[in-house]
């Protein structure tokens, strides 16, 4: 069975992984010259190092795409750093940690001992620990976090503090736009699972070296191969002229539209499944993106803090975007010498209004002011500012998501965006690859390709 990849994020890696290891042979196409996708590792000239597109925590829940570094032979436990989750302002006025005990205790034990929240605010929190496990209220469909959280009786200060911070990381989407579905799904879990799953893990290699570049050499790569054309028929498919048994088509989704729709007029699909093809398409029309933007900045020195993830507080009327900063070396996580710290804006389409050279300034000032004692900070050496304009698609209610199954024969999709369960993640992508690679061979041993 010959099958094609396009597209070499976490969704095609996984997908090609999972195809070799059913006996398939895989060819993935990838328009750029390194794998990863927008979870990749890239040189940056201002910087004269290679370091990540954007910082990215994954959690202890991340199970499919543990398991998948495990099946290729990789020491999860040596290539992550793993921390109890901690929600922590860089002054420490708001401090949540969850402890290392067994559900539900590591929530109760960590609410109480939590600094800078009320009596009644981690009442509040405990009435949404307990809203996770109450199946017979479900959010109700259309129903936005906010709307959720205000049903649960949240005050506004927990809601800007606390859930705001926590629903922007998880869904890269404001609480008033995001699916209050999704974010139960992460929350589920996360902080309504066992400590272990809540934990938060951080690469300590590049996200390229984590694991896309370990796929085996026999996975033939096609890299800096932008696909232009598809063409799907009843007995093979083809991707720019090469011939395959089947496809996954594992791009972003305006890539993703682009190529289906370069597909030949009148090219067949699933007989019956004409309408399908409308409701799939207009499906992918109807994403919308956020942008991320991602500060990094080269110190004169290590500065040394306690924990290698403070929130930042936010106040955009001060000119304040930044929402995280991540101090990876206070972890030995990246050599010493490099000196390196990030700001994060999840949220980022205000920062994205300004000229560049202000946003960093305000970003800068911002952490400048949050710092506090003037000499504290080290003198910056150097700066990048990366801005992903379409870093993940906006997880607003009830926005339809396709399966990977798909009107075409012998094509299949897989990437984040696909109806995995969760918002734009990496453990949404990977699970999305396996789950293609396994209905791709489940229906070419069924038509006995070989
Ligand atoms: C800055 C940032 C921070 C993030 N933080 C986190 C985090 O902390 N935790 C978390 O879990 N997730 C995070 N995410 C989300 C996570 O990165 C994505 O969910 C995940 O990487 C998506 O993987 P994918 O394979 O579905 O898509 P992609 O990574 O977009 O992969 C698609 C691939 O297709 C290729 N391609 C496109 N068109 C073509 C073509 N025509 N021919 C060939 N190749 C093509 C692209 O180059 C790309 O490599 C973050 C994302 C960003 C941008």
């Amino acid at each position: 069975m010959k099958v094609a990849v396009i597209g070499g994020g976490w969704a095609g890696s996984s997908a090609a992984w999972t195809l070799y290891r059913l006996g398939c042979q895989v060819h993935i196409f990838e328009s750029s010259h390194v794998l990863g996708g927008r979870a990749r590792s890239q040189y940056s000239k201002r910087l004269n190092i290679t370091a990540d597109n954007g910082q990215h925590i994954l959690l202890g829940a991340y199970d499919h795409t543990l398991r998948l570094m495990q099946e290729m032979g990789l020491d999860t436990d040596s290539l992550f750093l793993r921390l109890p989750l901690r929600l922590c302002t860089l002054n420490e006025d708001i401090d949540f940690r969850l402890g290392r005990l067994p559900a539900p205790l590591h929530l109760a034990v960590g609410l109480l001992r939590s600094r800078g929240f009320s009596w009644s605010d981690k009442w509040g929190l405990a009435k949404v620990a307990r809203a996770l496990h109450d199946t017979a209220r479900p959010p109700q469909p259309g129903c936005t976090v906010s709307q959720w959280l205000e049903r649960l009786g949240q005050s506004p200060r927990i809601q800007a503090q606390f859930w705001r911070p926590l629903c922007i990381a998880a869904l890269n989407t404001p609480p008033g736009q995001a699916s209050a579905e999704l974010f139960m799904a992460v929350l589920r879990d996360s902080l309504g699972s066992d400590a272990r799953a809540c934990d938060i893990l951080l690469p300590k290699v590049g996200l390229t070296q984590l694991w896309p570049e370990h796929l085996p050499s026999a996975i033939r790569r096609h890299l800096g191969h932008t696909v232009r054309q598809l063409k799907t028929e009843p007995h093979a498919v083809y991707v720019d002229d090469h011939g395959f048994d089947a496809a996954i088509l594992a791009t972003n989704v305006p890539s993703a539209l682009r190529i289906l729709q370069s597909q030949p007029p009148r090219t067949p699909v699933r007989p019956g499944a004409e309408a399908e093809v409308e409701s799939y398409i207009r499906a992918l029309q109807a994403f919308d993106y956020a942008p991320i933007a991602t500060l990094t900045l080269r110190l004169e020195r290590p500065w040394r803090r306690q924990a290698p993830i403070r929130m930042l507080h936010e106040n955009v009327s001060m000119g304040h975007y930044g929402q995280w900063l991540f101090n990876r070396a206070t972890f030995g996580l990246v050599p010493e010498d490099q000196h390196l710290v990030h700001i994060v804006v999840s949220d980022a389409g205000p920062l994205l209004r300004l000229p560049r050279e202000t946003a960093v300034n305000a970003l800068l000032e911002q952490l400048r002011a949050e710092v506090g004692a003037p000499d504290d900070l080290p003198a910056v050496l150097a700066h990048e500012l990366i801005i992903e304009k379409r870093a993940t698609f906006l997880a607003t209610p009830g926005l339809p998501r396709p399966d990977n199954a798909t009107p075409w024969p012998r094509l299949w999709t897989a990437g984040d965006w696909t109806d995995t369960g969760y918002p734009a993640v990496l453990e949404g992508a990977v699970r999305s690859g396996v789950r293609a690679a396994k209905a791709v061979h489940e229906s070419l041993a069924l038509n006995g390709s070989h």
